[in-house]
Parts: C-alpha cells; structure tokens; sequence
C-alpha cells in the first residue's frame, strides 16, 4: 500500500492542477502519519478539543459556526484529525454523539474542486433511507457557502431524477447499499475518482443483511480509498469486515464504559395486553409530550395503534418499512417541523432519527433485542438533552425487561397508574443492581440468517 502510495507521489508526471496539490498532499499526510503516528497529540498534552485546533478551513469553521456548533463532540475531536490524515479509521460512538459531521468536516474540508474532477469523490452508504436524507442534509449544513455537490441514492424513490443529479457533478454521495448497487450496474454511478468510503450505522447496516451489497460495492471502489467505518457497537462480523476492506485501520472508542442512555429518565408499566393502548392514551394525556414516538414491533402492529390513536388524538403519523417512499418522506419532515407530533414506527425506521424536540420514547412492545431498546431510547435526549422513557411490560416479558436493564447497568423505574396495575410481572430474580453485562457483551445478539423486515 505504501509503495503504491509513493508510487503515485510523482509530482513530475503530474500537472500541478490544485486538485493535484490537494491530492500530494493528502497522500503525503497518510504517509507522514503511518511513519510518524505519534504525530498526534497524546491525551496528557492534548489542546481542549476546539474546531479551530482541527486544522480545517476557515469556510469549514465558518459553516460550523452558523450551524451552532461550538465544540466538538468526544468522536468528531479523534476522528477528524486522523480522517484528515487520509488514513482508514473505525469509530465507535453511540447515537446521538455527532457522527455524521465527525466523516463529514473531513471529507468536505478534502473535497477536490468540481471542475477538477469529474466523478463523485466520497460515497457515504447508510442502511435507511431516512438517514440517506438526513445524512445530506447535514453535509449540506456543513458545506453551507462552499457549493459542494451531495446527492442522496435511495430505493423508492425514481432512478430518473436520481440519474440526473449524479451526472450534474455529485461530489458526495450518500446511499443505501441497494440503490447504490443499482447506479453502479447501470453506470450512473461512477467510482473512479472517490478517495473516500464511509460505512455508517455500520451495525445496523449488517443486522438488515446488507453485508454481500456492502462487500459488492466496496470490491469495486479504487484500492487507494480512504474508508471511515462508524458504528455504535463492533459485533466481530463487523471486525471481520474492516479487516477485509480496511488497511491498517485504527480504532476509535468514544463509547461510554457501558452503552446506558444516562441522562434520560427510564420507567416501565406492568400491563395486560389487552390495556395497553388505554395506558398509552392515559400517559399521553398526563405526560403531553412536546413529541413522541410510539415504537412498536411489527409493521401491521404500528398500523393498527396508528389508525386507534388517529381517532382519538390529532397529529399523529406511522412509519414503517413498507410504507411508499414518498409517504415516508413526507411522515418525516411533517415530525421534523412539529406538525405531527405523535410518531408510531417500527425499529428500522426509528433508528437514526434525529429530531431534537422528541421528549418521549413509548416502547409500546418491548423490543426484542437489548441494542433496538438502546437506540429506540436514545432517539430522545439527543446532544445531552433531558428525555423520559416509557417501557410496557406484560406479566409474560419480566426476563426481557431483566436482559434490557442488565444491558444498561441500571434498573428502570416502575411506574403506576391508578386502574393500570397488572399481575406483577416478574423480573427473572433482579437483585438491587442489575449484574453488568458479560464479557462476551459484542456476540450478545443471536445471529439473523434472514433480513429482518420491519
Ligand atoms: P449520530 O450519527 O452519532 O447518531 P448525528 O450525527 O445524527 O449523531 O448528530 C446528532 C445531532 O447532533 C445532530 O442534530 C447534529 O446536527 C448535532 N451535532 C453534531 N455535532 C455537533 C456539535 N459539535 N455541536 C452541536 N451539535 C452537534
Ligand atoms: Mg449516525
């Protein structure tokens, strides 16, 4: 990889376009980085992470500053240097904790002029389409100013239009792995000129089966690439994939000791089946939430709670996984401008979101893995902001409820509400604190031989 780096370090041959300045020098950083990696400051002497300390450009710190953003978070303050150095690079950071603009900054700060390179330059994959948008509209926040070219790829939506813009000199593209397939098949989707691959929601991305397209593309993308991998958890068939796709990638933990959702207030309900919608219409009339999402687990579930609670209360919408695209864009820029403000969704489409006023989370089913209470949860009191939790619990998901809060180190609060109580559901014997979670915590999910739809 070196040799081949040097190899292309041959400015003689080369005009020195400024995108062939830019390129020396990105090269030229990766070099100095894998002969010197100590070139980055150690904790002890490190400046208090400031955006200007970041070497980045002052039109990137001016768009920083109209977007609010002061300091960096834990992960943008070690993923951005070391992305800036062109090497590969892992993150791990919950949700909520500014990842998008941690790849983000880099690859717009890098970004080649347009008229200097024809074809897209970075090609960002997420596993829905929701974030497909919501990731573009972040690069576009970040690139306020500097006309840079991001277009989103995503099922559902006409190839057509899709086309157009990729042809109308796309810099970045941010895509679902099938679509992006689909562009490469048909050739509108050039991959010549990108430096730079970023994997994000890369857990998510394996759990719904998009491994062999992840694994398709990636084969086909330039060698030289940069690939920046951003996950909330590192389960081993992710390790396995960066050690495929990555050279010498290094790895970035900014999660918390344990994965918990600290600042947001947990509670569950113990109910019957058959009363949980009536708990849901009492807890919505005494919480009024400034915005909820109601997540269920299945898709007609969602449906069914949806079209009872549209009769009883306005502004509310479902999402789910086999909703029109079009109607699930529309769902979510309604919840983004607060016209709806009570959203019913399964895991897959919650997951990711990232609307700063939802105060409540309502597990109306108790998801089924530890991980989806975790993200659904973590969807309220995003960057540090209070949210409140609620869990329902049948008398029959006492052991769930045990695995869940042994997975956050912290028991939740049981709450009552007069007419509501249940047969006390029993939790599988939790002591005062719940045990921390086992060592082996990364295999904890059972394997999925099917894509899971929601
Ligand atoms: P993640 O991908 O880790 O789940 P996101 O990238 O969606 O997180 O960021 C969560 C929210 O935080 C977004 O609304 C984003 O605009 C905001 N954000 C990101 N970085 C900063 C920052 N440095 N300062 C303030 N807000 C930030
Ligand atoms: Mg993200």
């Amino acid at each position: 990889m070196l040799s081949r780096l040097c190899a292309q370090q041959q400015p003689a041959t080369l005009t020195q376009t400024p995108a062939v300045v830019k390129f020396n020098k990105r090269i030229a950083r990766r070099l100095d980085h894998f002969r010197a990696p100590h070139t980055l400051a150690s904790p002890t002497e490190k400046k208090p992470p400031r955006f200007e300390n970041l070497d980045l450009s002052k039109s990137m710190l001016k768009a920083l500053s109209q977007a609010g953003y002061e300091t960096p978070t834990p992960i943008q303050a070690e993923l951005i240097p070391r992305a800036l150095d062109g090497i590969d690079v892992i993150g791990q950071a919950q949700t909520g904790t500014g990842k998008t603009a941690a790849f983000g900054i880099p690859i717009i700060d890098d970004l080649e002029p347009r008229s200097e390179v024809a074809g897209p330059q970075a090609l960002v994959l997420v596993p829905t389409r929701e974030l497909a948008v919501q990731v573009k509209n972040e690069i576009t926040k970040l690139s306020e100013g500097q006309r840079v070219g991001c277009v989103a790829v995503y099922g559902g939506k006409p190839i057509r239009s899709q086309i157009e813009k990729l042809n109308r000199n796309a810099q970045i593209v941010v895509g679902t792995p099938g679509r992006v397939l689909d562009h490469i098949g048909r050739g509108s989707l050039r991959l010549n000129d990108l430096w730079c691959v970023v994997l994000d929601e890369a857990d998510r991305m394996l759990d719904i089966g998009f491994r062999p397209d992840i694994e398709k593309i990636l084969k086909r993308c330039p060698k030289d690439r940069q690939t920046l991998l951003l996950s909330a958890t590192l389960p081993p068939t992710i390790l396995r994939l960066a050690q495929r796709y990555m050279y010498k990638p290094e790895t970035i933990d900014c999660s918390p000791a344990e994965l918990s959702v600290e600042t947001i207030e947990q509670h569950y309900f113990t109910v019957d089946q058959g009363r949980k919608f009536d708990l849901l219409l009492r807890l919505i009339e005494q919480e009024q939430p400034k915005q909820a999402i109601v997540f269920c687990r299945t898709k007609r579930g969602t449906e069914r709670i949806h079209n009872q609670l549209s009769q009883r209360i306005k502004g509310t919408a479902c999402i789910h996984g086999d909703m029109q695209q079009r109607a699930r864009d529309r769902v979510m820029s309604q919840f983004r401008e607060g016209k709806v403000r009570y959203l019913v969704a399964t895991d897959v489409v919650g997951r990711g979101i990232d609307v700063s006023s939802i105060s409540h989370i309502i597990n109306y089913d108790i998801p089924q893995f530890c991980d989806d209470y975790v993200h659904r949860v973590g969807r309220t009191g995003r960057m540090g902001r209070e949210g409140v939790a609620f869990t329902f619990v049948t008398s029959e998901e006492g052991g769930e409820l045990t695995k869940i809060e042994q997975r956050i180190n912290r028991l939740l609060i049981r709450g009552e509400i007069k007419g509501f109580e249940s047969q006390q559901t029993s939790r599988t014997s939790v002591s005062e604190k719940p045990k921390p979670p086992p060592p082996t915590s990364l295999m904890r999910r059972p394997p999925r031989k099917h894509r899971r739809r929601l």
